[in-house]
């Protein structure tokens, strides 16, 4: 077994091997909380070993960050700090490489100002549009991955003593992607080619409609004409293969943004602009969402929904078998990374252009015309259980079962 020192080193290798995978000469550039500074620093050293240019470090603080929303004017979250976008824009245009490592508490935000949340999330979109398009048309390398924060920890593992909380968060990560592994670098080679194998069977099967039925879901997804599924490791424009998310069980793909029809209900709670949203039900006609309801958040899921014309309708449509690692830990992460890879999932907002053949070549506009939905947001909820039934309606109307119960019926 190794230990923890082990561990997170093997997890610092897989952010900058297989994550960004990061090339001699390139830039590297790290967004990380203050929480984390060990990892940030074992990251900078594995960036320069594989021949980084330059390692940047960004750190957050949630401390900082609660004060700013509890304090700061209302106007003050009316424009995003142009610089900030200049920064990513600028490092993007120079072939950067980008690693996110996310530790914020689920609910950072709960009791701020809903309008400040809103506002923000709606400006910091605009504000990073151009640095978006860059990374989800894969003109540039990044992933997503997660550690652990003291307020997080304590939400997902409350019945623990204090001082066990961050520990046991770290072995569930390092359990969830492979860093507990003797190689984990072999071993995401392994899983992504698991992956790969299902998307080539979905995209032969090339389905004209999916048909999802589950309790408090009845939805059905038209596809584009010429959609791709993909899933495990991503392609940039470059030629250099990259994994956007670590972990990842997932394999998905772009709906045809005016053919989602039926209702669909959230299974697991979501964690959005600092807050937590529960029993997500939305309705749809024509693409579009008509009907928005939550248990709890409602106010900042609606708000979520207006954030522009794109965010009325679906970006993503994502398959997970309810058996899956992650899923069959039976944590509940409250952190969208982990959760999505345990559960089918969709997302409101914009599709991936890598989704269409030839899509990563197309302009907004060329996207748009086809079918893929244009927003400054992309925000995953979890649909997935053992009771979820999906059909693939093919071309000429016949239907082949997808799912069963949760899981892969083929
Ligand atoms: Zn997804
Ligand atoms: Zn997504």
């Amino acid at each position: 077994m190794l230990s923890f020192q082990e561990k997170l080193e093997n997890y610092a290798e897989l952010a900058v091997r297989v994550g960004s995978n990061l090339q001699k000469d390139q830039y590297l550039f790290v967004d990380v909380t203050v929480e984390n500074v060990e990892l940030a620093r074992l990251i900078a050293k594995k960036g320069y070993e594989a021949g980084a240019k330059r390692v940047f470090i960004q750190y957050e603080d949630d401390v900082v960050t609660r004060l700013h929303y509890d304090h700061a004017p209302l106007d003050e979250f009316n424009h995003f700090p142009i610089w900030q976008a200049a920064e990513k824009e600028w490092l993007a245009d120079h072939g950067a490489a980008f690693i996110k490592i996310k530790s914020s508490s689920p609910d950072l935000l709960k009791g701020v100002d809903a309008e400040k949340v809103a506002n923000f999330q709606k400006v910091a979109g605009q504000g990073l549009s151009k640095y978006r398009q860059a990374s989800m048309s894969n003109k540039v390398s990044w992933t997503v991955m997660a550690a652990p924060s003291e307020d997080w920890a304590a939400m997902m593992f409350a019945t623990l003593e204090k001082d066990q909380q961050i520990p046991v968060l770290w072995e569930a990560i390092f359990k969830a992607t492979r860093a507990d592994l003797e190689n984990p670098v072999q071993a995401w080679k392994e899983h992504d080619a698991t992956l790969s194998a299902k998307v080539k069977q979905l995209n032969d099967l090339n389905f004209l409609k999916l048909h999802y039925t589950a309790p408090g879901t009845d939805l059905t997804i038209e596809l584009p004409q010429n959609h791709l599924w993909n899933g495990g490791g991503s392609k940039n424009t470059s030629g250099f293969d990259f994994m956007a998310n670590i972990p990842t069980e997932e394999v998905f793909t772009a709906p045809f943004k005016d053919g989602v029809d039926g209702y669909v209900s959230s299974t697991k709670p979501l964690s959005y602009g600092g807050n937590i949203i529960e029993q997500i039900k939305l309705t749809f006609e024509k693409g579009r969402i008509t009907k928005v309801e939550a248990a709890e958040g409602e106010t900042v899921l609606k708000n979520l929904v207006e954030t522009d014309e794109g965010s009325h309708f679906l970006g993503e449509v994502a398959l997970v078998p309810h058996k899956s690692p992650i899923s069959d830990s039976g944590l509940l992460y409250y952190n969208t990374l982990f959760d999505e890879n345990a559960s089918n999932h969709l997302a409101i907002g914009n599709a991936y252009a890598f989704c269409v053949k030839d899509g990563t070549t197309m302009s907004q506009e060329e996207l748009a015309t086809i079918g893929l939905n244009r927003s400054m947001t992309h925000v995953d909820f979890m649909i997935g259980s053992g009771e979820m039934n999906i059909d693939g309606i093919a071309q000429d109307g016949s239907i082949t079962p997808v799912f069963r119960n949760g899981n892969w019926a083929f």
